[in-house]
């Protein structure tokens, strides 16, 4: 199928929906053992993206980049192309866990604290008992190690999911995909926090009032400071969609 992207601030993100994304983009490759990299990005990773290169070079090499955060689906509709819909990690891994669940396929979780990770997979053990939960390790790692991405690779995991925060969830991708002959990777931030009960997601009104980063900000207020970046992704948007109605 043809894949339309929508460029935000140079950051091409893949005009889809989640059910099109999973059937008729993820899963044909996983069932094709073809190895794939997702970033589900939102507007702080598109600012950190531009201002640090070799992080840019690494999540545009992806396979694709989702719209996470309401910012880049807004950004989109300033810019007359609107993107269908947030495709964000949470709600990505959950689709993946019910696949696995049904197909059987080999699961390896990395990241978040060890009180935390302990938890989440317990958690994916006993919702999902037909996936195979091949491993899980905290995220509190040197991102540049071999030995455990190799012990993962040797597992041959069907989806590896990572949550050490960005950037570090997409370098440490990037670092060792090579080892790796097949598997899905997706990097899903604060998503096992949240598996854990550890942090709770938006109620879905908070949610459909597109207010989930204040619920978080509640929930985490340490956040605030990366939240700076916020306005300065608005300007620019707003600053390139005057240049395109004048044009
Ligand atoms: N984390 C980790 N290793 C680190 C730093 C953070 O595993 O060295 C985990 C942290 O425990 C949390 C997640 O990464 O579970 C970060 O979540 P956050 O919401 O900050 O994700 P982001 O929005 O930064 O991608």
């Amino acid at each position: 199928m043809s894949e339309k992207f929508v460029e935000i601030l140079t950051i091409p993100f893949i005009d889809t929906n989640m059910d099109e994304f999973i059937n008729q983009m993820l899963y044909p490759r996983m069932r094709n053992q073809e190895k794939t990299f997702v970033v589900t990005a939102n507007p702080e990773i598109v600012e950190y993206a531009n201002e640090h290169q070799d992080y840019k070079d690494i999540i545009t090499n992806a396979d694709y980049i989702t719209p996470d955060g309401i910012g880049i689906i807004m950004a989109s509709k300033w810019l007359d192309q609107p993107l269908q819909e947030r495709i964000t990690g949470f709600d990505l891994m959950n689709e993946l866990f019910s696949i696995a669940n049904e197909q059987a396929l080999k699961v390896y979780l990395l990241g978040a604290e060890e009180s935390v990770i302990e938890k989440a997979a317990a958690k994916v053990q006993q919702q999902y008992p037909g996936l195979n939960l091949v491993g899980h390790h905290h995220g509190y790692i040197d991102i540049e190690d071999e030995t455990l991405a190799k012990s993962i690779a040797d597992l041959e995991p069907d989806i590896v999911l990572t949550a050490l925060g960005f950037p570090r969830q997409e370098k440490w991708t990037s670092l060792h995909y090579p080892l790796f002959k097949k598997g899905l990777f997706i990097g899903v931030g604060g998503s096992f926090d949240v598996l854990a009960g550890k942090v709770n997601r938006a109620p879905v009104v908070w949610q459909k009032m597109r207010l989930e980063w204040m619920y978080r900000l509640i929930q985490e207020p340490s956040r605030w400071k990366r939240m700076l970046v916020l306005p300065q992704f608005v300007w620019k948007v707003r600053r390139i969609r005057r240049k395109v109605q004048r044009s």
